[in-house]
């Protein structure tokens, strides 16, 4: 028996690799899934790691120091992600969001964006590229990631107060830090900076207005988000979530609201803009309002494994694709094919039934 020691990151998450077809009739171009939904954004997670510890996400007492990240080996290099990128582009993918763990820990993650900026969609047109991160790093990266072709990018904030706010990452980060990264995206022209704040009652629910205020007329976007019950950590309880249509009354009492039309088919969140004029907020109602009818993302964990659906518990195996010699039609069949087979919903399914089932963390397969 070998006596390696599989880190404990990788033996979680064994999967089977896809069946390869060789066959003619392999789906290229645009694709479909059983429900009829087409193939339109892959989510990359780029790194496994953190520095926060959102209790909702990565709780300390799991993700502590004795906790086996995934080794650097076993991450896609940026030549394999860039790769994968122009086949899922190939297939109809118009959008591509870099996630994590926290995007902005992996080493030199503008030179992969500098990468990914230069793919050309089949009309001739770019790309939607942007990334989602806690903030943390964003001052001083901001510039770099702008220069190297990343236009837009959303930042996780879920508290304007500084005890809530702490008390949410876990590591005592401070708010006027986050604040400072989003001012720096913006002088360095990332347009339409989206906040993404997840709401969990009884701990940052009395955050709800005190946020909505302080980003309206910043041209800034609040996205109040549903607390999901991803992974199998963050010891999730329906009585925890507060529903968005709660989050509309609180803001709207205050500031009305009028509901505005979807930016493009499949988008997640729920549009309302001021009705004085002062911008816009978004809801996303995952536990309250399953949205899996239109759910067009396929999401790529930071060792290479294609998940159809955010509360998967296995993916299939690519990365042993692209380092086993195949070629770009073979492993685009490949990708094709698993769309193909695609059924989830896990959404419009979830229940108590559901809830205790073993799913993948958010930190791995990407937010
Ligand atoms: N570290 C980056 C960040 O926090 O923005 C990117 C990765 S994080 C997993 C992506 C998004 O998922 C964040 O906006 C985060 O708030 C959200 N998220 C994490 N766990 C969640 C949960 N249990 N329910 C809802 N949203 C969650
Ligand atoms: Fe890190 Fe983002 Fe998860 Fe918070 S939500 S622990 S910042 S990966
Ligand atoms: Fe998509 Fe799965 Fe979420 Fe439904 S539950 S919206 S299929 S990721």
């Amino acid at each position: 028996m070998s006596d390696r020691i599989i880190p404990l990151a990788e033996a979680r998450y064994v999967a089977p690799v896809p069946q390869v077809p060789r066959h003619p009739t392999a789906p290229s171009g645009r694709i479909t899934d059983m429900r009829g939904r087409r193939l339109h954004d892959l989510r990359i997670s780029v790194t496994d790691r953190c520095n926060f510890r959102c209790t909702y996400c990565m709780p300390s007492a799991i993700f502590d120091k004795d906790y086996v990240f995934l080794p650097q080996s076993s991450l896609l290099t940026f030549e394999e992600l860039e790769r994968v990128v122009r086949l899922f582009v190939a297939h109809g993918v118009e959008k591509v969001r870099l996630t994590g763990g926290e995007p902005l820990l992996r080493r030199h993650v503008e030179r992969l964006i500098e990468r990914l900026a230069r793919i050309e969609r089949p009309d001739g047109k770019p790309l939607d590229l942007t990334l989602t991160t806690n903030g943390s790093l964003l001052a001083r990266k901001a510039e770099a990631l702008a220069s190297a072709g990343l236009r837009r990018a959303t930042v996780s904030l879920d508290a304007i107060d500084e005890r809530v706010f702490q008390q949410m990452n876990d590591v005592d980060f401070p708010v006027s830090d986050v604040l400072d990264g989003i001012a720096a995206a913006e002088r360095a022209g990332l347009a339409s900076i989206k906040i993404n704040m997840v709401v969990k009652r009884g701990v940052n629910d009395a955050e709800i207005l005190p946020m909505a205020r302080h980003f309206r007329g910043t041209g800034h976007i609040v996205r109040f988000i549903e607390f999901m019950d991803v992974g199998a950590s963050n010891g999730w309880r329906m009585d925890d979530v507060v529903p968005c249509r709660e989050v509309l009354d609180i803001i709207g009492r205050e500031f009305p609201l009028e509901a505005v039309g979807a930016n493009y088919e499949g988008e997640v969140a729920e549009r309302w803009r001021y009705r004085d004029g002062r911008g816009e907020i978004g809801v996303i109602g995952s536990v309250t309002q399953p949205f899996c009818a239109g759910c067009t993302r396929m999401r790529l964990s930071t060792e290479g494994k294609l998940f159809t659906c955010l509360f998967a518990s296995d993916g299939r195996d690519l990365r042993a694709l692209l380092r086993g010699g195949y070629s770009d039609a073979e492993i685009s069949g490949a990708i094709g094919l698993i769309w193909q087979r695609r059924g989830d919903r896990y959404s419009e399914i979830r229940s108590s039934q559901t809830v205790g089932l073993r799913k993948i963390e958010m930190s791995y397969i990407g937010g």
